[in-house]
């Protein structure tokens, strides 16, 4: 793995730290996708990276709200524009969805969000990996014998037991977290 995408994956982990702590800035009910708002013939939208199915699914949704909110654009335009902030495979999986059971932003916010949290996962194990080579997180002292922890069901590398996978590990979760607050991951460091 190269070292500018770790130090992205780093960024990833910690908005979705950050989005785990109850940090929503995602409070659109009872907004509907399919108003009938008009954007300008000549509006332009701006220079948002479109989201091709890799990366953090609730970054990219507050990226475009950062964007578009200043801009004076109310929630039923930002909705409007939320299509064609996707590219690829995001938005082939965005154009499979079925509108009549997600109706309305926030479920389709939230639908979006839900299919490419495996990003973050995926991720997480990858901060594990990296942090237990630089020597800053070791596993922790398995409470059985690794031989027959091991045997059956989801095995998490940090706890070196079975009964939950590291994605789902709320321990290494959180001393991820106390790494980066106490600035031991600095992301712009790694990306040399
Ligand atoms: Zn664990």
């Amino acid at each position: 793995m190269e070292n500018h995408e770790f130090a992205q994956q780093v960024k990833d982990i910690k908005a979705a730290l950050a989005h785990s702590k109850g940090d929503q800035i995602l409070n659109f009910d009872g907004l509907c996708l399919f108003l009938n708002v008009k954007l300008s013939e000549n509006f332009k939208i701006p220079d948002i990276e479109k989201f091709k199915g890799t990366g953090n699914s609730t970054s990219h949704v507050r990226h475009i709200i950062n964007t578009l909110k200043p801009m004076g654009l109310n929630d039923e335009l930002i909705a409007q524009l939320f299509q064609r902030t996707l590219t690829g495979c995001g938005l082939d999986w965005f154009l499979t969805l079925d509108f009549t059971k997600y109706e309305g932003w926030q479920r389709i916010t939230n639908a979006f969000i839900n299919q490419y949290a495996y990003n973050v996962q995926i991720e997480l194990e990858d901060v594990f990996h990296i942090l237990e080579a630089t020597g800053d997180l070791k596993p922790l002292q398995p409470k059985f014998p690794s031989n027959l922890a091991q045997k059956g069901g989801e095995y998490c590398k940090y706890h070196q037991v079975t009964g939950h996978s590291i994605e789902q590990c709320g321990a290494l979760k959180n001393a991820v977290q106390d790494h980066i607050d106490q600035e031991i991951i600095d992301p712009t460091k790694l990306d040399d």
